[in-house]
C-alpha cells in the first residue's frame, strides 16, 4: 500500500528558483500566475503553482508552473535581464 504523501503547511509556503533559461510555463510570456524575476538569472515560483496560459497551444487553460510545450516564447522580464547582461559585457 502507498502511504498518503502529507503537505504540511511549510512546504506549502516553500519557494522553487529557476534559472530563466529553463523553458516552461512560469518562465513563457504567455503564462499569468505568480513569479518573481530575481537580479542573479533566475526567478522565484512555487513549485506547485498554476497560472492561465493565455496564447499557445493550451491558451485558457490552467497551466502548472513547471509543465511546458513547443509553443513556449520568452518572458519579457527575462530579455530585460539579458539585454542587462550584455550591456554588462557577460556576452551570451
Ligand atoms: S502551455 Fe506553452 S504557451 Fe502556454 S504558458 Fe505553458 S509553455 Fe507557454
Amino acid at each position: 500500500m502507498f502511504k498518503k504523501a502529507h503537505w504540511g503547511s511549510k512546504t506549502k509556503k516553500r519557494k522553487t528558483a529557476l534559472p530563466m533559461v529553463s523553458k516552461v510555463c512560469s518562465t513563457c510570456a504567455f503564462w499569468v500566475g505568480s513569479r518573481e524575476t530575481k537580479p542573479n538569472g533566475f526567478i522565484e515560483i512555487h513549485p506547485y503553482s498554476k497560472g492561465e496560459c493565455q496564447g499557445g497551444r493550451y491558451k485558457h487553460l490552467e497551466m502548472a508552473a513547471l509543465a511546458t510545450c513547443d509553443t513556449w516564447e520568452p518572458w519579457a522580464a527575462m530579455n530585460n535581464y539579458r539585454g542587462e547582461q550584455l550591456a554588462q559585457g557577460a556576452g551570451y
